[in-house]
């Protein structure tokens, strides 16, 4: 599965200490992030992790514009909700379209716990059966 990983600054230290404690499941899926978030948990986690541009300066758009191609099958953005935000809309577009496009979205460590251990028993299998037939239908 593709899965983004993000998280807002005051929020990076969590989102590091959560993939790292479910590193061996997030090992066996292509992973994804916005510029900043990516470099950080690369470095501390060791994982192979494909960058996009840092939020601000348009990551956020670009992961979108994934999950737009149905090419996302899970985001785990770490928001910061007591810090405005330069690109508050960029923000609000990518959960948007998390809404639009029925994608498994994790906005705190609570969540994504459930997502994660979901991911391991397979729960969210689905995802490849709809992108599957999706292709059939193009
Ligand atoms: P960053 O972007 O990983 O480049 O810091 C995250 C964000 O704020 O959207």
């Amino acid at each position: 599965m593709n899965i983004a990983l993000i998280a807002h600054d005051k929020k990076k230290q969590s989102l590091i200490n959560f993939v790292t404690a479910y590193k061996d499941i997030f090992n066996d899926h292509k992973l994804f992030a916005t510029g900043t978030t990516g470099k950080m948990l690369q470095k501390e986690t060791g994982l192979e992790i494909h960058r996009f541009e840092s939020g601000p300066l348009g990551g956020d758009q670009q992961i979108g514009a994934k999950i737009a191609d149905d090419e996302m099958d899970m985001i785990i953005f770490f928001r910061d909700p007591l810090t405005a935000q330069p690109h508050e809309p960029d923000v609000s577009a990518l959960l948007r379209l998390c809404d639009v496009y029925k994608v498994p979205l994790a906005t705190n460590e609570a969540t994504a716990e459930i997502l994660v251990r979901g991911l391991k028993h397979g729960w969210l299998n689905w995802r490849t059966i709809k992108n599957k037939r999706e292709r059939y239908d193009d």
